[in-house]
């Protein structure tokens, strides 16, 4: 994704208050992020426990059009000997490394209560587990190509959880 200021992180989000917005942490190493190589930039909030974001560029070419969404992780956590899968990366890992995040719906909706759930790597970090965890039934194929292949499911399947928060 495109490069972006920490005021088109802050004025991106849509579904929770300026105020809010304004007073998220950023993650730690925000200056130093290597954009070129993010489907997406997801962190959990430092001071904010169960608080997490998400933002994406939605927009097409050399045009910007960061997205983001405030999500928030349930307080119940699944067992490290259960096996899960973030349905964002499809990574395969135990439970406890992967949560239940809901993101509050735009518009009427949201104002409603509406909610929108799934789960996804408990740390949010999606865009470099695609990178680093290959299944080991892709670990006999060219390694460019299947982060590339996977990099652009990620991209897909974070669309349309953004798609589900503003429809
Ligand atoms: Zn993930």
């Amino acid at each position: 994704m495109h490069a972006l200021t920490e005021q088109q992180v802050r004025r991106s989000f849509v579904n929770c208050s300026q105020g809010e917005a304004k007073g998220l942490t950023l993650p730690k190493d925000f200056a130093d992020l290597d954009w070129a190589a993010l489907e997406l930039l997801g962190w959990r909030d430092p001071k904010a426990p169960l608080r997490g974001y998400l933002v994406v560029d939605t927009g097409t070419g050399d045009a910007i059009a960061p997205v983001g969404i405030a999500v928030r992780a349930a307080d119940t956590r699944m067992s490290a000997r259960t096996a899960a899968m973030c349905l964002l990366c499809q990574t395969a890992q135990s439970g406890d490394a992967v949560s239940l995040f809901t993101a509050r719906r735009t518009g009427a909706a949201g104002r409603n209560g509406n909610t929108v759930g799934t789960y996804m790597c408990a740390d949010l970090g999606c865009a470099q587990r695609v990178r680093t965890e290959i299944p080991p039934w892709l670990q006999d194929r060219d390694p460019a190509e299947v982060v590339a292949g996977r990099a652009a499911e990620l991209r897909g399947r974070v669309a349309g959880f953004v798609e589900s928060v503003r429809r």
